[in-house]
């Protein structure tokens, strides 16, 4: 995993949940143009959240989070 990579995995669950600030998105998204790998992650991460929201129709669970956590450490640890 390249650093970047790291420091943008770290935050990009807070990202997904709109938790993030301006400054802070634009870096992850600066990083997801720049990075096909993470763009890869985010896109499916983005689709899991969505499918997950559909159904539950309201914030994501703990455990939720968690598991999409281990998604996106399995995803980058295959690049
Ligand atoms: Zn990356």
């Amino acid at each position: 995993m390249k650093e970047n990579c790291e420091k943008n995995f770290e935050r990009i669950s807070e990202y997904l949940d709109g938790e993030l600030g301006r400054g802070a998105c634009l870096q992850i998204e600066q990083h997801l143009m720049e990075c096909p790998e993470c763009r890869d992650c985010f896109e499916a991460l983005k689709k899991t959240i969505a499918l997950c929201r559909e159904g539950a129709r309201e914030e994501i669970p703990g455990d939720m989070r968690e598991r999409l956590r281990s998604k996106l450490r399995d995803c980058f640890n295959c690049h």
